[in-house]
């Protein structure tokens, strides 16, 4: 049987777009579908432009600090307009270029929805086309909780087009997308009220980094209010009214929510073909993202493993490798570094200590809370805080979580040592580089007994 194509690819974001690339490399002949963008969630409405309104707002920030260091720094102003426009530039290149990384890898592209007919056959616009292959790499879309007036408020898909600046935000939820705008609108000078229907913050990270985070959010401005959820949203003469489910109000001009993602899976004929989908709409795949039809494979958000661009990309690499590089790969998904871009940013690999508990019994705790050396000379009370998990039959750093600047960037490095298996005598036997934040994590000697 000849087809089309050896490869149909639905959905041109991080992981539809790395897949198809290296397919075609292997000698695959292969087409992608988009409906939208190409680039997908992280480069057009994602962790890209999100990036830049973090780095936009710390300026606020950073302009006090200025002062302290000796900086005569003249009144300042922020222009939302043209933050907007200068990242929508950045997102068009992004997005030419990854138009170029299709054409230069022949990949053919179609600009239309794509749904599945049957296993071999694909409709795209009004073509119909067949493929030995089917990748669904159709992410994620943000989901809403269905109160009176939600129609007034706003996910992550608008909030990088508003046109004008909100000066008060209520933004609704407890995850990485809420805290991050949270800190977004609050560095930017909004007036921003959080909103988290459960007790603490972040629910799955660390508990040390939960409180860090919620402290340090909360020093900076942000109004967090946790076991506060909305009832009811109303448009008044002068902006959102928000009834909480306490029966008490507030005002807004922009409520925005970050209550979760679900799969892109409605109406991409999967179930029509017997592809097997989880409670939530996501897409079960085996550790080679196959899914429950033989030629049919899944990978990224769509399947919802591990929620994350870097991750899309090393599943999409290896199912490329497996399916037309004769070298079946499973990715293994544990010890994935993490950030979130909240401020200060929190950098994470490996085990939380809960969970380090809960799999090995007794686990070694090392934990320093500190100002950072920046902080010195200024106003500022940011802390810091460096943690480390330790096996102790093994020795071996089962976790490490920072909160502090450039989190991200440190837990990148830390988190080879941790997925090579270093122990904390390897830790310990690293020079630290001085003076920095992250010589902590070379540093610390003494057990913590605490909480
Ligand atoms: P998360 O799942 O991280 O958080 C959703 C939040 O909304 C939780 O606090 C949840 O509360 C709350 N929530 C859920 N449903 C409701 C409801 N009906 N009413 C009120 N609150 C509700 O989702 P996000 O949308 O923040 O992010 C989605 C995913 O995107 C993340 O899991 C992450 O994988 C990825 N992402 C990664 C980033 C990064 O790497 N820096 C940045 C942004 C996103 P509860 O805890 O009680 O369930």
């Amino acid at each position: 049987m000849t087809y089309d194509y050896d490869l149909f690819v639905i959905g041109a974001g991080s992981g539809g777009v790395r897949a198809s690339r290296i397919s075609s490399s292997l000698g695959a002949k292969v087409a992608i579908a988009e409906e939208f963008r190409v680039g997908g969630t992280c480069v057009i409405r994602g962790c890209v432009p999100k990036k830049l309104f973090v780095y936009a707002s710390h300026f606020s920030e950073d302009f006090e600090d200025a002062a302290n260091y000796g900086w005569t720094v003249p009144k300042v102003s922020h222009d939302w307009k043209k933050l907007i426009a200068n990242k929508d530039k950045e997102i068009d290149r992004l997005n030419g270029i990854y138009h170029t990384i299709l054409s230069n890898n022949n990949v053919e592209l179609y600009l239309n929805r794509a749904e599945i007919v049957d296993k071999n056959t694909v409709r795209v616009g009004d073509k119909t086309v067949t493929a030995k292959y089917i990748l669904i790499a159709t992410g994620g879309t943000p989901v809403m909780p269905e109160i009176p007036g939600i129609e007034h408020a706003i996910s992550s898909n608008e909030v990088f087009h508003l046109e004008d600046f909100p000066k008060r935000v209520v933004v609704v939820g407890g995850g990485y997308i809420a805290v991050e705008f949270a800190g977004i609108f609050n560095g930017l000078g909004a007036d921003v009220i959080q909103l988290y229907r459960g007790e603490q913050i972040l629910r799955g990270f660390d508990h040390h980094v939960q409180k860090m985070v919620a402290q340090e959010i909360t020093k900076k401005g942000v109004d967090l209010r946790t076991q506060s959820n909305p009832a009811k949203i109303e448009k008044t003469a002068t902006g959102l009214l928000v009834t909480l489910e306490d029966g008490s109000t507030l005002e807004a001009d922009t409520v925005m929510y970050a209550t979760g993602r679900s799969a892109n899976t409605d109406g991409v004929g999967l179930e029509g073909v017997g592809v097997e989908l989880k409670g939530n709409g996501a897409v079960v795949v085996d550790e080679y993202s196959k899914t429950t039809v033989d030629n049919i494979y899944a990978v990224g958000d769509v399947t919802d493993r591990i929620a994350l661009t870097p991750v899309a990309l090393h599943e999409g690499m290896a199912f490329a490798e497996t399916v037309f590089g004769g070298k079946p790969r499973a990715f293994n998904h544990s010890d994935v570094p993490s950030a979130v871009f909240s401020q200060p940013p929190v950098g994470s690999v490996g085990l939380t200590e809960a969970e380090a508990r809960a799999q090995f019994g007794d686990v070694d705790i090392y934990k320093s809370e500190f100002r950072p050396m920046k902080q010195t000379l200024t106003l500022g009370s940011e802390k810091a805080m460096v943690k480390l998990i330790v096996e102790p039959k093994s020795d071996r750093v089962v976790g490490v979580h920072i909160v502090g600047a450039d989190a991200g960037e440190i837990i990148q490095g830390i988190g080879i040592a941790v997925k090579c298996g270093a122990t904390k005598e390897q830790f310990d036997a690293t020079v630290g580089v001085h003076p920095t934040l992250a010589e902590e994590i070379v540093t610390m000697r003494e057990k913590y007994t605490g909480e």
